[in-house]
């Protein structure tokens, strides 16, 4: 067996195989062959990207190219490791104390390294033929996996257990299975889009294959050869940039429509935010509406919503009039394109979001994609993957495709007579977000999104809209938090018996109604957050949920989170309300209570719980989940330029271009994918009618 590999290793020397290193390499008489070596471990937040730098005897360097660690723990490691790898000529060096994982994945990366350039990753590689199970923790729980080993080579992976989405890890699963029958490594980069499942699934292969007697690290260091880089273009009607719910149903209308499409996804994956979503779509006057025996109708969806929206100054009414009265259209569209809407709901029981509005995809968002990406293939739309826009191409003041590059480092012109953006959101990406809403003091930034939607229309001329505000909620939440049974304020998982207060200690909304009633009215009270206000009765219900953030402080902001007390005084004082104010909002809360009706803002009496000492009281900091500045666009979703006229050939969906559709106040679960669908196939309608001039 041992003779075999050694011939599959001599084969593999002669045809580059093995080939790991970064540029031109030296015969040597010394330990090492040197060189730059590239190497990939996984670290806390991700992978993390290393390049270990050898002459013939010695470590020269130890670079860092990419990294997504904890600023102020794991980036201490990657500040201070590096010179320590250099010093001892060796990856034996003591880890970082705090960034213990960050350490270890620094080590793992220079041994590798060491091991390509010494050229011993291969011989060591032993593998007792058999069927091995392996368990790693990936997305929501763990992967389980089999592993079959056959004349020291794995031939085959079989998942047996996992709870990760399909769209994202069992897609991501398939692909690495095959690159690692292919190259029989471990070090294959990880699926771009699906981190947590690739790492997962590389801690499953390493604990089958360490069962097989493999020597991991030599498994880790069997580099993958990767081809140069190329020029080519291609031509299309129509390009459409981004695969989430507007890219998906922009490339899907235009090709019914007629047009030659390609769409092309960043990631290895369709892993967006649609795809990570609730699956939630809404729409009124639906024919599933009518099957389900809601009475319900465009108008009455218009008039509700814009008694909510109505507030923003910014707003674009008569966009979202298209959206809503296009809403019913879209989800016939989504279920003609095999769309399986499992039950209708409403997002609050109170009013304006009481009808059952929100069609709840099957799957969720998984099984949202999961349909429309099969309806992609079908209808011949050519998808590029791992494939990201890197330039709109604007001749002249005419949009006609886009530049892109990919996983190769490929320069690819994507021509076409149109080219729809759907890059999705910024919510993901913490400096931009910081940068473009610089007011608010966010505990968390937890959105999805790194802004190429954004950046692109901003480079290629179009008209950018700055809200102050992106999609934030006030609750009881830091990174980090324990898990509890409930989140004072909280969308996913609320709770009714608390009082619930703005920045200034009053009482502004039913605490029972949908969170973002509450939210709208502390963020217009000019303040960074607001309180949670509870007494002996819920801490009996709910001990750990007051215990939680008692004698902590918010990671992010550095102050305290909560404060038990025996008087109001007290926790006005700590929180640094005036007394007065927050007592008069308890005294009136537990009068309210006693009453058993809610005078004020109509909660039900029995959510109605009294505030008895001892108290708690929580702070409820800004947690910002998405950004809505972006470009601006018409009815047609042609995308507007800085003189105020479409920009020919030029379109945007999605969450890349709603800053004139947004609201503080949120409609609620089920706007952003109708509006996303609606705009969707609004641009490619145009964008066909527009081909046909070219
Ligand atoms: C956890 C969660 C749950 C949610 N649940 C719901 C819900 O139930 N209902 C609802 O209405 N809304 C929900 N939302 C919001 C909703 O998911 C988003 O508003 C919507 O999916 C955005 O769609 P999109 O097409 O604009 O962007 P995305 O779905 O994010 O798609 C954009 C795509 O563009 C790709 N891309 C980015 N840059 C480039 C580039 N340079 N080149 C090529 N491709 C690129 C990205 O990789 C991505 O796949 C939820 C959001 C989250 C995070």
């Amino acid at each position: 067996m041992k003779q075999k590999f050694s011939l599959l290793m001599v084969l593999c020397i002669l045809t580059g195989i093995f080939g790991t290193i970064i540029g031109e390499t030296t015969a040597t008489e010394g330990i090492y062959v040197p060189g730059s070596y590239e190497v990939e471990a996984q670290g806390f937040g991700g992978a993390i990207k290393t390049v270990v730098t050898f002459d013939e005897n010695n470590i020269k360097s130890v670079e860092v190219l990419e990294n997504i660690e904890t600023p102020g723990i794991g980036s201490t490691a990657i500040e201070e490791m590096p010179k320590a790898f250099v010093e001892a000529n060796s990856a034996e060096v003591d880890s970082i104390s705090g960034a213990t994982i960050t350490s270890l994945a620094l080590k793992e990366a220079v041994s590798i390294a060491i091991k390509q350039a010494k050229g011993e990753s291969d011989e060591s590689i032993i593998m007792t033929d058999g069927v091995y199970e392996g368990t790693g923790p990936a997305y929501r729980g763990n992967v389980t996996l089999a592993v079959t080993v056959k004349d020291n080579a794995i031939s085959a992976v079989e998942i047996l257990e996992s709870t990760d989405t399909y769209m994202i890890g069992v897609k991501a699963y398939k692909q690495l299975t095959e690159q690692i029958i292919t190259h029989q490594s471990l070090g294959v980069d990880s699926i771009s889009g699906a981190t947590v499942s690739s790492n997962g699934f590389f801690a499953a292969m390493s604990d089958a294959l360490s069962k097989a007697g493999a020597d991991i690290t030599a498994l880790k260091a069997v580099s993958i050869e990767k081809r140069a880089p190329e020029t080519t273009s291609f031509d299309s009607d129509i390009l459409v940039i981004g695969g989430g719910m507007a890219g998906m149903t922009a490339a899907i209308q235009a090709a019914d429509d007629g047009a030659s499409v390609i769409l092309i996804e960043k990631l290895g994956v369709f892993g967006g935010s649609t795809t990570r979503s609730e699956g939630y779509v809404m729409g009124a006057g639906t024919d599933y509406q009518k099957e389900q025996g809601v009475n319900d109708s465009a108008d009455a969806f218009y008039k509700d919503i814009m008694s909510v929206y109505d507030i923003e100054p910014l707003l674009n009414a008569d966009l979202i009039k298209k959206v809503i009265y296009d809403s019913a259209d879209l989800i016939t569209f989504l279920q003609e394109n095999d769309v399986k809407f499992e039950k209708l709901v409403a997002v609050s029981t109170f009013e304006p979001r009481a009808t059952p509005r929100n069609h709840c995809s099957a799957n969720k968002g998984s099984g949202l994609t999961n349909a429309l990406v099969a309806n992609l293939e079908k209808k011949g739309v050519k998808v590029f993957m791992n494939t990201a826009a890197t330039e709109i191409i604007n001749q002249d003041g005419v949009v006609v495709g886009a530049k892109a590059t990919n996983q190769f480092g490929d320069d690819i012109t994507f021509n076409a007579k149109a080219t729809i953006l759907c890059a999705g959101s910024y919510g993901g990406n913490v400096e931009m977000m910081k940068k473009l809403n610089p007011n608010i003091v966010a505990e968390s930034i937890k959105g999805s999104g790194d802004g190429d939607g954004f950046t692109l229309a901003e480079n290629a001329g179009a008209k950018m809209l700055l809200l102050d505000y992106p999609q934030l909620q006030y609750y009881l939440f830091w990174d980090g938090i324990p898990k509890l049974p409930v989140y004072p304020a909280s969308a996913i998982a609320p709770v009714k018996n608390i009082l619930l207060t703005d920045g200034v200690g009053k009482r502004v909304a039913n605490e029972a109604d949908f969170n973002f009633e509450f939210i709208a009215k502390v963020y217009y009270s000019g303040q960074q957050e607001g309180y949670c206000i509870v007494g002996k009765d819920f801490y009996a219900q709910y001990p750990e949920v007051c215990e939680a953030g008692l004698g902590k402080t918010f990671p992010s902001r550095g102050d305290e989170i909560a404060l038990k007390a025996d008087t109001v005084e007290e926790l006005a004082k700590w929180a640094n309300l005036d007394p007065a104010i927050l007592t008069e909002t308890v005294n009136r809360y537990n009068e309210l209570c006693d009453l058993g009706k809610d005078l004020d803002f109509n909660k039900d009496a029995q959510d109605m719980q009294r505030i008895d000492p001892p108290y708690y009281i929580m702070k409820l900091p800004a947690v910002v989940t998405d950004g809505y500045s972006g470009a601006v666009i018409n009815e047609n979703a042609q995308i507007i330029g800085v003189d105020d006229k479409p920009i020919p050939g030029f379109y945007a969906a999605g969450c890349c271009a709603v800053p004139e559709m947004s609201c503080v106040n949120y409609y609620g679960c089920g706007t952003s994918l109708m509006t996303c669908g609606v705009y969707g196939r609004a641009a490619a309608q145009h964008a066909v009618t527009y081909c046909l001039t070219k």
